[in-house]
């Protein structure tokens, strides 16, 4: 890829930040670098606290995007889930319902005591889909073993039924002693962030699906061959990019050979704007599987130009570091 990589122009990348909706991930602006090349525009946005090494796989992501493009696609569109936050059931209902998405994701054990918002919110997703709609939890790596048995099992009943629970515990022991014990699937989602873990999964029996992003992969075609590799039912998540990065991930989600569960990839609306005039955003629950890169529009990049030139310094600063360490 060093070859591609001298052929984007890193000196024209513009360093952006884009307000969040809401706090998420502990961040309320998200920035990230717009790199133009040969085959179109790539996003360079790994978060501000990973180090060079793990930021060089997205900027491998950014470069293969900007230098050659992506593998073609063997399907149209992507079937997406909207996502439900940690909110009341009225509201939980109301995010379903004007979603047009058969498949929601809820958001469990956002604190300690959070059972019983647990079971009313998934119970209210529940009722919004009906019985045809697919409902799973994410509880983002927080409980114990035990714990873990014990709310799958309870939230699993409120549900009427969970496609599965997406990394209930944080390592990949834990995560293979509650398959065990549970008849609910357990998707790997932190466990899976570099190329040789999701192998480590798969071997360990840790999980039935894994969830890729190709951002922490190194890009499309890397992530295809992790998703070979790992022998398990794949399905794509974003990282929070704009458009710009958001269709690599469609583009890998459209390239997987095997696609049987709806995608993270409705999280432009966590962002309060775009860069492009036509955001990637999901008709009657399905995206549109990009062919080629899209272009950030001009008046969109100067709106959303970062305004703090440290900050810009800063990711200029980084782009230089990572750039010698491209595969
Ligand atoms: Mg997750």
């Amino acid at each position: 890829m060093s070859d591609s990589g001298d052929a984007v122009d890193f000196e024209s990348a513009v360093v952006y930040a884009i307000p969040m909706r809401t706090r998420f991930r502990g961040i309320t602006v998200r920035e990230g670098m717009l790199i133009p090349g040969p085959t179109g525009w790539g996003e360079f946005c790994a978060f501000p606290e990973y180090d060079d090494r793990e930021a060089a796989a997205w900027l491998a992501t950014a470069v293969e995007q900007a230098s050659v493009g992506w593998p073609e696609p063997v399907r149209d569109r992507i079937p997406v889930n909207c996502i439900v936050p940690a909110v009341g059931p009225q509201r939980a209902r109301e995010i379903v319902l004007g979603s047009g998405c058969r498949t929601a994701k809820v958001k469990v054990a956002d604190h300690p005591d959070s059972l019983a918002e647990d079971l009313a919110r998934v119970a209210a997703v529940r009722d919004a889909l009906g019985p045809d709609g697919a409902v799973r939890i994410d509880a983002n790596a927080v409980w114990d073993v035990d714990t873990a048995v014990d709310r799958i099992e309870r939230i699993d009943r409120a549900a009427g039924g969970l496609e599965y629970v997406e990394q209930p515990c944080r390592t990949v022991e834990e995560l293979a002693a509650v398959r065990e014990r549970v008849d609910v699937r357990i998707a790997a989602d932190e466990s899976i962030r570099r190329a040789e873990d999701p192998l480590r999964v798969a071997v360990a029996g840790a999980a039935d699906i894994a969830v890729l992003k190709c951002a922490p992969l190194g890009g499309v075609r890397r992530a295809l061959e992790v998703a070979a590799a790992a022998g398990l039912p794949c399905l794509v998540s974003s990282a929070l990019e704009t458009s710009v990065g958001l269709a690599a991930q469609v583009a890998l989600a459209g390239a997987l050979p095997h696609l049987d569960f709806a995608c993270g990839l409705d999280t432009l609306s966590l962002l309060t704007g775009d860069v492009v005039t036509e955001p990637l955003r999901p008709v009657d629950g399905y995206l549109p599987v990009p062919r080629t890169a899209p272009t950030p529009d001009p008046g969109l990049l100067d709106r959303y130009r970062h305004p703090d030139p440290k900050r810009t310094y800063w990711w200029r600063q980084r782009l230089a570091r990572v750039r010698k360490l491209l595969p």
